[in-house]
């Protein structure tokens, strides 16, 4: 077997614990900062103001506007924000829409940015940003956009409902069973992605057991960081393609398409490289896709695109613009072995 590969460190602080989110203010002075910028969707607009207020003066104003997607009007609005109260940072309270408008805000400005994630999207260890206008859905990928320091609070993930926890965990190891088979994949990132993927195999039914077991939500949240830290640093194919159409075009909600998506772009990538996803097959047992989709129904995963509005013909759409721009994916990619496992997807099916 080859040994060649690259390996790039991220250079972002990351820090774990629980109750760590208290210190969200030492860091912003760590890191030469006195006028933050408070971020989070209006559904979290409570955390965010209980946030800025144990900041005291070091918080210069609150912006609650966060939406999927990151549509640029919205980052327009909070660019007026950071120029009114001279911003010098941005602390991203959130899931992945949250941190999408403190990375869009710091592709713009450089601001330093921490990021206390809520969901396990792990938008928050790559230097990745993808935003909406005019309907598209484009994506950037630049050093500015990597945020600096990442406080990971269990306690602030007790109240996570347990179905988005559920979906939330899927997303996120759709990134590490892609990053099994990438093909700038090195040894960490491998380990990194099967640790991932250990971790929500035992937290996310333990999270269904007792929502507000602090140990399966700061396992779940572990798994969160490293199949964030993979998405970041290799090549992503097939699965991502696939659900970046169907949320772009369709605008499917972004973690159920990667819940419902995944045993079957696994499967059909298993069919081509099983040795690099054996460690799927060992974790959930069984064939990769049927392993994985057994896993998804246990936990009372959505498990057809169906049951997310989409018709038929909408397949044949998103099967079109899913193969109109040809990518790198371990198993060649034709327009109707697109068709055939999105109709599986759509129907619920296991795979084999
Ligand atoms: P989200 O951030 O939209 O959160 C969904 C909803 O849950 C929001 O209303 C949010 O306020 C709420 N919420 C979040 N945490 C909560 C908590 N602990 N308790 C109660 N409510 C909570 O959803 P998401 O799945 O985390 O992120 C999706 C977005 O992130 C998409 O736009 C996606 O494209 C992007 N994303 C980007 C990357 C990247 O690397 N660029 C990676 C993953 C996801």
């Amino acid at each position: 077997m080859s040994r060649d590969f690259i390996y790039n460190g991220s250079p972002a602080h990351i820090v774990f614990g629980e109750g760590k989110s208290a210190a969200a203010g030492e860091w912003a002075e760590k890191l030469g900062c006195n006028r933050a910028l408070v971020l989070s969707t209006p559904q979290q607009k409570a955390d965010a103001e209980a946030l800025a207020e144990r900041l005291g003066p070091l918080a210069a104003s609150v912006f609650t506007g966060a939406v999927m997607h990151t549509p640029v009007d919205v980052t327009e609005r909070a660019m007026e924000v950071v120029r009114q109260t001279k911003a010098d940072c941005v602390v991203s309270l959130g899931g992945g829409s949250t941190t999408g408008l403190g990375k869009a805000i710091a592709y713009r400005t450089d601001l330093p940015q921490i990021v206390i994630p809520t969901t396990y999207a792990g938008s928050e260890v790559t230097p990745i940003l993808g935003q909406t206008e005019g309907g598209r859905k484009t994506t950037v990928r630049h050093a500015s956009i990597l945020p600096e320091v990442v406080i990971y609070d269990p306690a602030l993930t007790l109240g996570l409902p347990v179905g988005m926890s559920v979906t939330s965990g899927l997303n996120a190891m759709a990134h590490a069973v892609e990053a099994l088979y990438a093909r700038d994949r090195n040894p960490i990132s491998t380990l990194m992605a099967a640790e991932g993927l250990r971790a929500f195999k035992t937290s996310l039914p333990d999270i269904i057991a007792k929502p507000r077991g602090p140990d399966a939500r700061a396992d779940a949240l572990y798994g969160a960081w490293l199949c964030g830290t993979v998405l970041g640093t290799v090549g992503m194919a097939l699965h991502h393609k696939i659900c970046h159409t169907l949320g772009g075009t369709f605008d499917t909600p972004h973690a159920d398409t990667h819940a419902i998506m995944l045993p079957h772009t696994a499967a059909y990538n298993a069919a081509a490289v099983p040795e690099l996803l054996a460690p799927v097959a060992d974790i959930f047992g069984g064939s990769v896709g049927g392993g994985l989709w057994d896993f998804a129904r246990q936990i009372g995963s959505p498990l057809a695109l169906k049951d997310l509005g989409l018709t038929e013909a909408d397949l044949d759409r998103a099967s079109d613009i899913a193969t109109e721009n040809p990518y790198w994916n371990p198993r060649p990619i034709d327009r109707q072995s697109i068709r055939a496992l999105l109709q599986d997807a759509w129907e619920g099916k296991r795979p084999a």
